[in-house]
Order: structure tokens, then sequence, then C-alpha cells
């Protein structure tokens, strides 16, 4: 569809400083200049127009947990949130650890994907760190990064290994960071896990491995990106690390800068995720280290899960929460509209520098680029209903919140993949 969008104000990178113009989608391409008539005109008067959210990690459970999640209806959600672009973990069944699984996700996002899906491939064999995955035949066929999130890579012998191998690919390794003699717990060690009387995950169990993943890329003098940071700790050795010159990046997720530990209070299975909601402490830290650049992007960490895995004991309940249609509303309350950082900034975390890690063209609203598009109103305020989401799943801790800010139109490609009409 060849579209205009005009009246809204334009915020990316490559097209100067922010501004009120039209942007042209044409074969879908963004271009400046034409003289063929559009198909459609978008009225985006009072709206922002911006480049397409671009998610560097969820999960779609797609093969094998489809109980819990599709790519269709996981996209579905991505689209409605904003987002043009979703990077999905490797732990799946089967585990994305091979050609075979990477050219099932694609051809399926192909067919009945609303976002583009980028898969990222396992570090090891079933995600069991002992094995290197099919990394030269997995960057074949397409994946971005390597990951074996969902579980940390134990061994720093493997790590390395891992490190070295995944550079010849000129491919990322997403370190989900946990000691795991430290994260026998159910939520963050502290006041909370106390009067709870629960097992708690202390701050060291993320930190301890971050610094190791840090000490490793320094030695080797190769990249490395550390997922979801959730405590002080983590920005402090990652900001230390980058002014030394380290090359790591870092990413966080709204949770960590919106709850903290005490949303878990009268045993709420909804606030339960790994790592954990922090203190009100660490949320500050991480409000610093997006605010000062030492956390390079946002990700939902979407993670999808079934009713009955997060109605059952706390101890017991699935970690994880869908994320993708309360990302932008709340990165708009409360990084944008409190203060925190300006808009361009705002684009850096959700779309410039995600699309820098993975190599993409896209997150830009340059000349020639796909028309990867997100028209958004910041100012529309509306109720989170956890059953009205497009997910299959339901397991989101912000029930009954008041958001601020949606997608008014998610465009990919040129093709309208989400529209709001009030
Ligand atoms: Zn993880
Ligand atoms: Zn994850």
């Amino acid at each position: 569809m060849n579209l205009d969008i005009i009246n809204g104000t334009v915020v990316g990178p490559a097209t100067g400083p922010a501004g009120i113009r039209p942007v042209y989608i044409r074969d879908g391409k963004i271009t400046l200049a034409t003289d063929k008539p559009a198909d459609r005109v978008i009225d985006a008067a009072g709206l922002y127009v911006l480049p397409g959210m671009i998610d560097a990690h969820c999960h779609l459970r797609d093969p094998g947990l489809v109980y819990k999640e599709d790519i269709a209806t996981g996209t579905a959600s991505a689209a409605k949130g904003g987002f043009t672009a979703v990077a999905c973990m490797a732990n799946t069944q089967p585990v994305c650890d091979n050609a075979a699984v990477v050219g099932y996700i694609r051809n399926k996002a192909e067919r009945v994907g609303k976002t583009r899906v980028h898969p990222i491939g396992a570090v090891s064999k079933n995600l069991e760190g002992r094995e290197l995955a099919e990394i030269g035949l997995m960057a074949q066929e397409g994946i971005v990064a390597l990951s074996d999130d969902g579980k940390p890579v134990v061994s720093a012998d493997f790590m390395r290994k891992a490190m070295q191998y995944a550079s010849d690919f000129g491919l990322v390794i997403i370190s989900h960071c946990e000691d795991p003699s430290l994260v026998d717990g159910a939520m963050n060690e502290g006041e909370w896990s106390t009067l709870m009387g629960l097992r708690g995950i202390p701050a060291a169990a993320e930190e301890i491995q971050v610094a190791r993943e840090t000490i490793l890329a320094e030695s080797l003098g190769l990249r490395v990106h550390i997922a979801h940071v959730s405590t002080r700790g983590s920005v402090r050795i990652v900001r230390e690390a980058k002014a030394r010159g380290v090359k790591i990046t870092c990413e966080t997720c709204p949770h960590y800068f919106t709850l903290t530990e005490e949303a878990c209070k009268g045993y709420n299975t909804l606030a339960k995720v790994n790592p954990p909601l922090r203190t009100e402490d660490d949320r500050q830290a991480i409000l610093e280290g997006i605010r000062d650049g030492t956390i390079d992007m946002i990700v939902t960490d979407h993670a999808p899960h079934h009713e009955d895995e997060k109605q059952v004991e706390f101890a017991l309940a699935a970690n994880g929460f869908i994320g993708f249609e309360s990302a932008f509303p709340l990165m708009n309350q409360h990084l944008l509209q409190a203060g925190v950082i300006t808009l361009d900034r705002l684009v850096e975390l959700t779309s410039v520098n995600p699309a820098k890690m993975f190599g993409l063209e896209s997150g830009t609203l340059q000349e020639g680029a796909a028309a990867d598009v997100l028209i958004a109103d910041l100012d529309d305020e509306w109720v989170f209903d956890r059953f009205a989401t497009a997910s299959k799943a339901k397991n989101a801790p912000y029930h009954g919140m008041t958001m601020r800010g949606r997608a008014r139109w998610t465009i990919v490609g040129g093709d309208i993949v989400h529209e709001f009409i009030r």
C-alpha cells in the first residue's frame, strides 16, 4: 500500500531534528518525495511518527509450547504494542539450537506473523551448556544473536569458547546472568521475602555473572550483551566496564523501572519473574542507567504462561510477564513524561540500538529503508486489562493500572498491521 502520513511530529535519528513533516511510504519503503499518488492518507495531527520498535528479547513459545503463545498471537500482541520486529529466545521445544528450528520459525513468521521475527539461536545444544549448538548453520539460516536465555551458561570456560566462536560469525551472545548456586528462591532476597517467609534470590546471583561476562569480554576483546539487568550492582559493573572500553551492552525491561518486590505482596504470582522485582534503590539505579546511557535498550522479555502455571503456590508459579502491550505506555509515562529521557533517546533505546546490535537496517526512518513505522499517541489514557490483550496469555502484573500512551498505527514494510481508531 502507498501511504502518506501527514501532520505528525516525526522523530527519527535519520530525519534530523523532530518536527512536523510528511512521511511517504511507497512500495514498502520510506521516501522523502514522490509523485506517485497514495492509496491512503493517515492524518497524524497531535501524534508522533517514530521508527517501529524492535524488541530484542521475547519468548514466542513456538515451536512446542503453543498452549502458552504462538507466533501468530505473539506477533499480533507485539504489533498492537507498537513493535515492528521482535527477536525470540531459543528456549522452545525443541530448543532453537539447529538450522531446522530457525527455518521453522522464519517460515511460520513469514506466513502468520504480524511483525518481523528474528530468531535468536541457542549457545549450547539443548541449553545444557556442554556442547556448542549448530552456530554456523543457524547463522546461515538467519539468526541475529545467540543466547541460552532462561538458563545461565554455568561454565566460564564454555562461555569463553562460545564468545570466541560467536565472534567468527559476527554474532553477539546475550547472557542471562544468574549464578546457579544462589538462585534457589522465589523472589528478591530482602525485607519482603523475610516478611513473606519465602526463600530469596540475592542481587549477587545476577551480579556475579555480570562481572564474569565483563571480565571475559575484556580479556578477549570481544563483545557481550547482558540480558534483563535488574540491580544497582549490575548497572555499576556495566557502567565501569564501558568506561574502560569493554565491548559490553545491556538491556532492562519496563518492570524493573516501574515495579518493586512489594508487588509480590499477598503472594501475587502475577508479580513473579526472573530476575525478580527488586528494591526501590535498585529501581532508582535502573533509571539512572537509562538516563546516563549505561543501559542500551529496553526489551519486554515477554514471557507468556498459561493461567494454570500462575494459579499455584507462589514458590511453584512460573516466572515471567507478558509485555508487548504495556511496554510503550510504561516507557512513555515513567521515562519520557517523567523527564528521565528525551524522545530521541527513547527511539535509541527501542529501535536504533537493537537494530545496531543485530545488524538490521531498520530502526530509523531514513529514505529507502523498509517502512517499519509506529504512529503513537503519547497522551491517551487507558486502563490495562490483562484479559484484553492479543496474547494467548494473561500473565501481566499491570492489571487495573492506568496506562498513558498507545500505538495508534503499527506499519511493517508499508503494511498496516495494527490500527486503533477511536
Ligand atoms: Zn532470562
Ligand atoms: Zn527471557
